[in-house]
Order: C-alpha cells, then structure tokens, then sequence
C-alpha cells in the first residue's frame, strides 16, 4: 500500500517550520523528507538531520541524474527533495510530508497529483512584518524586501488544496492535524488500510 504525500508551503516568516516540528509529536507514522541544500548550515543545524547539506557541483550533479522530484532556488541557494527517499517511503506504505516552498509544491502537484498541499498564511501583514524583522538581524531595506517576496509568494496560495492561518499555533497545528488525519480516513485510504477487516465484515457468516 503506497502512503500519502502531504506538502506544506508557506512565505518564509509564518511559522511553518515550527509547526511541522510540533505536528511530529502530535502524529504517528509520517516521515519528514530531509531535503538537501547548497546554503550554508546555520549554527545548531546537523548534516542529515536538518537538511543534507551539499556543494552547488553535487547538487547539479544529483539534479541531471534526476535524483530529485522537486527543486529550486530559493534565496539565491538550491534546495531539493531526494527522489529515493520519498519513493522508499511512500513505498513502504508511510506518509510523508514535505516542507518545501510553493515552486517545489507546483512540481509535486504535477508528479503528484494526489498529493495533498497545504498553504499556511500569516495573520496579517504587520504579523508577518514582525516575524521577519525579529528572526534576521537585517536591514529594513533586506525585511521589506523580504515583506514584498513574502506577498508574492502567498498569491500561490489559490493553488493547493488547503488554507491554514498560523493565527494561534495551537490552533493552526489541530487545523493541520485535521487535514493530515482526515486524508487518512477517506474511503479509499481506509479500504487499503482495513481490506482485510471489510471482506471479513461483508462476507455473510452464519456461525455469528
Ligand atoms: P531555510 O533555508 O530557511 O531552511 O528554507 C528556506 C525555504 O526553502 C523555505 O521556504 C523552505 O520550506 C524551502 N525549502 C526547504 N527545503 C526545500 C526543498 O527541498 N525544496 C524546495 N522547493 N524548497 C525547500
């Protein structure tokens, strides 16, 4: 039984790095695909854990031997998800969720049609503003340019199949939780999942 494919998108600065941390401890059984990068690791950061950190040379060389199903640059660094990881995932029947930026989400849609894509918003834009001036220690010219890339890439929004605004965290994480487990219940998931339960409940049997 192949697993689901959820992607989570978002502007940088709406919290969605956070929110995917938590969510792990809130549901079983789904791999965060670890993505490999060309920008520097940040300070905390582990090789493998975080991100596979990578030369520009060896991430184009993964990219022509169509190692990835999805990458892009973003911020001037290359990111990409490994074609191998998530296929031995989905293979082996687990969920997996891809955190990723709305130019990867559009390449996943097209490989993926049946993967479920989840955008999540800001509650505001002066939100978004504070979010982005209190993580970088830049300039206000870098944070309104930052603020400007951020208003463009929320216009993708009308493209994925669910909306999540990361107004209360709590609150935005049960929203995402509910997606993630009602995907898992819809009638075709859960005739793979319990085929044998079904025949056995509609197989008449007169010994009961
Ligand atoms: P950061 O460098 O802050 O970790 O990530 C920057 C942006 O790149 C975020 O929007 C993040 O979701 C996105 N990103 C991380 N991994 C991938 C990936 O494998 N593919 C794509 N397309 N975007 C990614």
């Amino acid at each position: 039984m192949s697993g689901l494919l959820f992607v989570v998108a978002a502007a940088s600065g709406t919290g969605k790095t956070s929110l995917v941390k938590a969510l792990l401890d809130r549901v079983s059984d789904i791999h965060v695909s670890v993505s490999h990068t060309t920008r520097q690791q940040r300070p905390g950061e582990l090789n493998g854990i975080h991100y596979h950190f990578t030369t520009v040379d060896s991430f184009l060389g993964l990219v022509n031997e169509g190692g990835f199903i999805e990458y892009a640059e973003v911020f001037g660094n290359y990111y990409g998800t490994s074609q191998a990881e998530v296929k031995k995932q989905l293979e082996a029947g687990h969920d997996v969720l891809l955190e990723i930026d709305w130019q990867g989400a559009e390449q996943v849609r097209r490989l993926f049609p049946d993967s479920k894509q989840i955008f999540i918003m800001p509650p505001s834009q002066y939100d978004l503003r504070e979010r982005l001036s209190a993580r970088a220690q830049d300039s206000l010219e870098v944070i309104e340019q930052r603020l400007a890339g951020a208003i463009t890439d929320m216009q993708q929004y009308i493209n994925f199949d669910y909306l999540v605004i990361n107004d209360v965290f709590d609150r935005a994480l049960h929203d995402i939780e509910s997606i993630i487990h009602s995907c898992r219940l819809t009638i075709s998931q859960q005739s793979k999942r319990h085929q044998k339960l079904i025949e056995a409940l509609l197989t008449p049997n007169p010994e009961r």
